[in-house]
């Protein structure tokens, strides 16, 4: 009998809990060959959010949750999940149902009949969102697919269900700073794509504001293309180019101050900016060099079984 784990990442998800429990239960229900392990990792909730988990596990074994000792971010309860986890087959899905539980029956009935290692869903609408942010997001899947190796689709969803295999590669992966839809394209693996118009979150409030989104942006191409700190050279050989027509021009014509003023601005905006790009693969590399834990669990329900 194949295993499923479903890594439910919570933060102050208190509104929407009880619906996407009853739904959850609805998938367990029909798929009844499968047998399901659902690890709730709260993500240093504030809310009754640990409260309703606790209840969940205590009520249902099939039910099991991981709280952390404060708010570690998506990414670390993404991990914590997986490393948790001990199922045949591994799931990841938000808990306020944007990622419809219903469609795992048909990603398992995929994964399990075929040569795919994993499935995965993006959304093909950006439908309720701000215009700004989606011309914002596109613009950041053309650039980072560009200067980096990691196969990054844009609309991509986290909501996944994989294979052992896949799950234990990314577990692999153990670096601090994480972007998972950078990993995922960085493990490889075979994804079939399930498509769906974007649907709105049940109940809650989503935690991205517009900021947030671009630093979240800023770390995965930091993570995954190091394009960035070639730039130093381009542009010191452009400026070497700007340099031979100044000197050339001063030389012929009287020199005009202003020209050269302001050229000297320019430049110093230019070195500093590229300064800032050195010093953020810098602070990366200082995060990831202390080594530090990607999450503290403070409490969590006991483990039923092994993994095989
Ligand atoms: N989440 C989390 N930690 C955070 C932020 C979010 O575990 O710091 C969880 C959240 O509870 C939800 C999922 O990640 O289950 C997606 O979050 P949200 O719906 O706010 O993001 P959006 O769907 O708007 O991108
Ligand atoms: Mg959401």
């Amino acid at each position: 009998m194949d295993k499923i784990s479903i890594i439910v990442p919570c933060f102050n998800e208190e509104k929407v809990l009880p619906l996407f429990y009853k739904e959850i239960n609805m998938v367990i229900k029909h798929l009844e060959k499968v047998e399901f392990e659902i690890i709730f990792v709260d993500d240093g909730s504030r809310d009754r959010t640990l409260e309703i988990i606790k209840d969940y596990s205590s009520k249902n074994s099939k039910f099991r949750y991981i709280s952390f000792s404060r708010n570690f971010g998506k990414e670390a309860a993404m991990y914590a999940g997986l490393k948790e986890s001990i199922g045949d087959y591994v799931a990841i899905m938000d808990a306020d149902l944007q990622d419809p539980p219903k469609l795992l029956i048909e990603m398992y009935d995929i994964v399990s009949n075929s040569d795919y290692d994993c499935v995965a869903t993006r959304r093909v609408t950006r439908s309720g969102e701000p215009p700004i942010r989606s011309f914002f997001a596109r613009l950041f899947y053309k650039l980072i697919n560009k200067i980096s190796k990691a196969d990054i689709v844009d609309g991509a969803r986290d909501f996944r269900l994989m294979t052992r295999q896949m799950a234990d590669s990314v577990l692999s992966i153990q670096e601090y700073n994480r972007f998972s839809k950078g990993i995922f394209g960085w493990i490889g693996f075979k994804t079939k794509w399930l498509e769906y118009e974007n649907i709105e979150r049940a109940a809650g409030e989503t935690k991205w504001s517009f900021w947030k989104l671009f630093l979240y942006s800023i770390e995965g191409i930091v993570a995954f293309s190091t394009f960035p700190l070639v730039l130093p050279f381009i542009f010191s050989f452009i400026f070497f180019v700007l340099f031979l027509v100044f000197l050339i021009w001063g030389l012929l014509i009287s020199s005009g101050t202003f020209i050269v003023s302001s050229f000297v601005l320019i430049s110093t905006c230019v070195i500093l900016a590229l300064l800032g790009v050195m010093s953020l693969y810098l602070s990366k590399t200082y995060t990831e060099i202390k080594n530090r834990p990607i999450y503290i669990i403070r409490e969590e329900s006991k483990r039923r079984g092994n993994k095989k």
